[in-house]
């Protein structure tokens, strides 16, 4: 049943719709709920929140935090108190970390001659500013055709304005989702690439640090990567949950609450066991 979607990116990281318009899209799309799940920053949920009430789309609080495992991995925290002092200190350094490095990038640009600074990035994106907004600046100045295009050209790992930041320990980032009160959830498992011997690996690594639960409903998983997710999930006993990770116009393909083609459907059972993890209701 299509009833939630636990996994949205809004203006207050790399997503290009307002909070109040992500719920307002939730609410056109007939789901009961949604989660706000912006990179490193919960800035979006009292936005949606009041959208939410008025709409009548329960909005959950929720972030995603960019962690290492070998690889890029990917914790959702679902009802972290963002004012935690577990948590916000983190949060600030993150950002903080991740600003650094949008300075460089802004200054690498510059010095090739483009009208790109670090200070109208901000003044035009807000506070958690990332590759995809360098990415739909770049393809503004007809330097790619897509926000796809100018990562592949210009802001991927290896290319010419790629600069990295310092990413945050998988193990503290679901320690400090526990610490805030919230229920950490490995995000995307497929986004990996691992087999089965290096998911389970990445997940027992994290039930060692306390990981919750994980997304086993995602955009572009069909029914057999989905059905292999739920099996996993039981064998570990982590909460399901699912989302499509929606960014508006920066990942134009996905759709919210039913992802790529319609095959993404979060039934709200799903939310009802997150909240009862999170004991806040
Ligand atoms: P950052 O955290 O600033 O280094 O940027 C990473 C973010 O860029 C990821 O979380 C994705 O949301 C986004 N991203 C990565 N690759 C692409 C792509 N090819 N097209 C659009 N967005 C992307
Ligand atoms: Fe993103
Ligand atoms: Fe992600
Ligand atoms: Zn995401």
């Amino acid at each position: 049943m299509r009833e939630i979607d636990l996994h949205v990116h809004t203006t207050a990281s790399d997503g290009t719709c307002a909070p109040a318009e992500a719920v307002k899209l939730a609410a056109d799309s007939g789901l009961r709920a949604v989660a706000i799940t912006d990179h490193d920053s919960a800035h979006g949920y009292p936005e949606a929140a009041l959208a939410g009430a008025a709409l009548g789309v329960e909005v959950v609080p929720g972030i995603e935090i960019s962690t290492k495992f070998g690889r890029s991995v990917h914790i959702l925290g679902y009802y972290i108190d963002p004012l935690s002092p577990e948590i916000k200190p983190v949060l600030d350094w993150v950002v903080q970390d991740r600003d650094e490095r949008n300075k460089k990038m802004a200054a690498l640009m510059a010095a090739d001659g483009l009208p790109v600074s670090y200070e109208q990035m901000h003044e035009r994106f807000g506070e958690v500013i990332g590759r995809p907004h360098f990415a739909r600046v770049l393809v503004e100045l007809g330097l790619a055709d897509s926000v796809n295009d100018a990562f592949d050209k210009y802001v991927e790992k290896g290319r010419k304005y790629y600069v990295g930041r310092t990413i945050f320990p998988i193990e503290r980032s679901i320690e400090v989702i526990r610490a805030a009160g919230g229920v950490p959830v490995l995000a995307h498992p497929f986004q990996y690439r691992l087999d089965d011997a290096g998911l389970r690996e990445l997940i027992e690594h994290c039930l060692e640090s306390g990981l919750q639960g994980m997304e086993c409903r995602y955009s572009g998983y069909d029914t057999d990567m989905t059905a292999y997710l739920l099996r996993l999930a039981e064998e570990y006993r982590l909460l399901p949950t699912g989302g499509s990770d929606f960014h508006g116009a920066n990942k134009p393909k996905i759709s919210l609450g039913s992802g790529i083609s319609g095959e993404l459907a979060v039934p709200y059972e799903y939310l009802e066991r997150l909240k009862e993890a999170a004991g806040s209701f």
